[in-house]
């Protein structure tokens, strides 16, 4: 029996990478996951994959930028496995390298309603539900971009900065309930989102393989992260191993944070 049976989670943004990498893991462990991502599409996909090799699994459609659709997530997930006990606040884009003043307003309302606010409501729907049971392990994934930022992506970094500082504020608010949460780094890692940064030197015309060496350079261990290198972490850290940990933000990251 998996160290997650009985569990329940809902991870978003996993109908790609490191989101369906993790909806994998966690349900190899033992746990019933909620597949939560825009694509609906993808996300039953994943599941039905995962329905196929015996793990438990629902698909929900979900804009984490819309806060009646967080909370809509959970209520399915509530309704579906009767509890919750891990929230992976996962979905998120990239953007292109470019200058500040390129960036559009379109651009840095998106990053930020995303990568910021979809993460903020996560926890907002999954607080009742935690504090009330008084358990429970909210994980965000940050980056290596929010510590150790590099050129041209500078509105995605402070974005991924927000959500350590957010996780780190988290952790000691619900610390008294016995709710823990932490967050992930991920250096460059091989999902369909990697190739979208486009060059760490800001150059637009490269091309996908030409990028992804840029970035594999920088890695002091000499590869690219897998989606199952980040999943490895988070299952780790929803585990109950992880029980003293709060507030953490674990590097996956080759050594490229150093
Ligand atoms: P991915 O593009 O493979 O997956 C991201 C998923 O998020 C997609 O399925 C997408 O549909 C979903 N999504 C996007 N907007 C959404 C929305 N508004 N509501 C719900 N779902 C939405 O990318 P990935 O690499 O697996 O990224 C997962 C997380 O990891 C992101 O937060 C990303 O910033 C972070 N990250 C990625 C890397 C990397 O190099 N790939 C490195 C560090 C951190």
């Amino acid at each position: 029996m998996g160290e997650l049976h009985m569990r329940v989670a809902i991870i978003t943004g996993a109908a790609s990478g490191i989101g369906a990498a993790t909806a994998w893991r966690l349900a190899r462990d033992g746990a019933s996951v909620t597949v939560a991502d825009i694509n609906e599409e993808g996300a039953d996909k994943v599941v039905s994959d995962m329905r196929a090799a015996g793990l438990h699994a629902l698909a929900v459609g979900v804009d984490v930028r819309h806060q009646e659709e967080n909370m809509a997530l959970v209520d399915k997930t509530l309704k579906k496995f009767g509890r919750l006990d891990i929230a992976c606040a996962n979905a998120g884009i990239p953007q292109g390298a470019m200058p500040v003043e390129e960036v559009s307003d379109s651009q840095i309302e998106q990053l930020l309603s995303i990568n910021i606010r979809g993460v903020v409501g996560l926890a907002q729907a999954v607080a009742p539900a935690f504090k009330s049971q008084r358990s429970g392990v909210f994980v965000a994934t940050a980056s290596t971009a929010g510590v150790r930022p590099r050129p041209g992506i500078q509105v995605y970094s402070a974005t991924k900065g927000a959500v350590i500082a957010f996780v780190r504020a988290l952790a000691l608010e619900w610390a008294p309930y016995g709710v823990r949460a932490c967050a992930v780094s991920p250096v460059a890692t091989n999902t369909p989102m990697l190739p979208q940064f486009q060059s760490v030197a800001g150059n637009r015309e490269e091309d996908v393989s030409t990028v992804l060496e840029s970035f594999r350079k920088t890695v002091p261990l000499g590869r690219l992260a897998d989606a199952e290198d980040i999943a490895e972490a988070i299952g780790f850290l929803v585990s109950d191993r992880a029980r003293m940990m709060t507030g953490t933000v674990l590097d996956v990251d080759g050594g490229r944070n150093l």
